[in-house]
């Protein structure tokens, strides 16, 4: 049933090796095959070897040419916004022309526009606005997206971001894992400490029990949810099963990366103002830090995180997206490639292994997807290229020659 033969990569890049996170050196070392090729079927990587050891071996198999190209495993995205109605074009334009935040937020802008787009939107008309958009990520060769709530901030309406994840991955080919971000930012009209008071009750009690959500997420930042209210929150989560995630350190070092070391989180996301501590806290806890090259850049900021430091000290880095309509209208991990390696000095090497293996960790999906290796989910992207380096080099021209999920070619 379905099987396939992809022969002649100029570099198969396998990513094979440990079954964990890759750190330190180990973030260098691909598994590249010269003049690879693998054997597909069933959806799975039944082999990989030499084009000439897989061509003896595919009797009748459909094969498939790569002629000299980049054959990878497609992009695990760890970190975006999937769901949301509309887009934040009047912000973008008013940024370009010096405008603050706060002028913005003043003129109907910043995140309220997006929350009242999105809840005003149907179920159905949300769905068919993240499809188009999940569409996106598959042109741009990534075959799994996590995906935060959000935009709701009702249970109504984080409900509903929730149920259109898991109607996305029914439809789509890109693969969904679903994170409730109830405590994105506080509403108008409520406390903090009530709106807490609601995540903690109401929404994330349903969220669980519809099993809608695998991790929860919250935004740990001044004028949001402090470490107190952020500790309650991911708390109350871990107790009904969820795993955790968090935005922490991104517009101050508030002490976010401790945190989720405390709490044992899967992922400590942004850590664009983390220092030293921060980052030993995280290797203590064998927390895998997500880094999001593009929201500083969409947002003309010079602070990056500290990717190196990270890196030395043997964390499992991982590097995303964060696509938003606000801070980081972008699909293209090649585009975060290429931040990664001009602007957070990461090798090409280290920066392809951020965003595959390294990903597919943090959304426990580690045994499934990341890496070609005999077993794994035949999810692989070609690229016309003939240099793995050249993703990360030539930036703002789509490379991808096609996607391939569980062996089906996609785009
Ligand atoms: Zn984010």
């Amino acid at each position: 049933m379905n099987s396939l033969a992809i022969l002649h990569a100029s570099e198969l890049v396998t990513l094979t090796g440990a079954k964990r996170p890759r750190k330190g050196a180990e973030m260098s070392a691909l598994g590249i095959l010269r003049d690879g090729g693998m054997l597909i079927g069933d959806g799975k990587i039944k082999s990989v070897g030499p084009s000439d050891e897989i061509e003896k071996n595919c009797g009748d198999t459909e094969v498939i040419d790569a002629g000299g190209r980049v054959v990878m495993p497609g992009f695990v995205d760890a970190h975006t916004h999937l769901v949301f109605a509309g887009n934040r074009l009047d912000d973008f334009e008013r940024r370009a022309r010096g405008e603050t935040y706060e002028q913005i937020a003043k003129a109907g802008g910043g995140i309220w526009s997006t929350v009242e787009k999105t809840r005003a939107a149907s179920e159905a008309d949300l769905f068919t606005q993240a499809k188009k958009r999940a569409n996106w990520f598959l042109r741009c060769a990534t075959t799994t997206a996590e995906a935060k709530s959000g935009y709701g901030l009702t249970v109504e309406d984080e409900l509903k971001i929730l149920r259109v994840m898991r109607h996305l991955t029914e439809k789509v080919s890109l693969e969904i894992v679903p994170t409730f971000l109830g405590a994105h930012a506080v509403p108008p009209r409520m406390s903090p400490e009530q709106y807490v008071d609601l995540v903690i009750t109401e929404m994330l009690p349903r969220a669980a029990s519809e099993k809608l959500a695998e991790f929860c997420d919250v935004f740990c930042e001044r004028g949001y949810f402090d470490i107190d209210q952020s500790r309650k929150i991911l708390s109350a989560a871990k107790k009904l099963g969820l795993n955790l995630r968090g935005h922490v350190d991104q517009l101050t070092n508030s002490g976010g990366a401790k945190l989720m070391a405390e709490l044992g989180a899967t992922t400590a996301d942004h850590l664009e103002q983390t220092a030293e501590q921060g980052i030993a806290a995280l290797k203590k806890a064998n927390v895998q830090p997500i880094l999001l090259p593009a929201s500083a850049y969409a947002l003309g900021s010079s602070r990056y995180p500290r990717a190196r430091e990270m890196i030395e000290a043997r964390l499992a880095v991982v590097l995303a997206t964060d696509f938003n309509p606000g801070s980081s209208p972008t699909p293209s991990m090649p585009m975060v490639l290429s931040l990664a390696c001009t602007q957070m000095e990461m090798s090409p090497a280290e920066a392809i292994a951020a965003s595959t293996i390294n990903p597919a960790y943090s959304v426990n999906r580690g045994t499934k997807i990341g890496s070609l290796e005999p077993g794994k989910l035949a999810n692989f992207a070609i690229f016309d290229c003939e240099d793995y380096r050249e993703l990360a080099y030539w930036f703002g021209l789509p490379q991808t020659h096609s996607v391939y999920v569980k062996g089906e070619r996609v785009v």
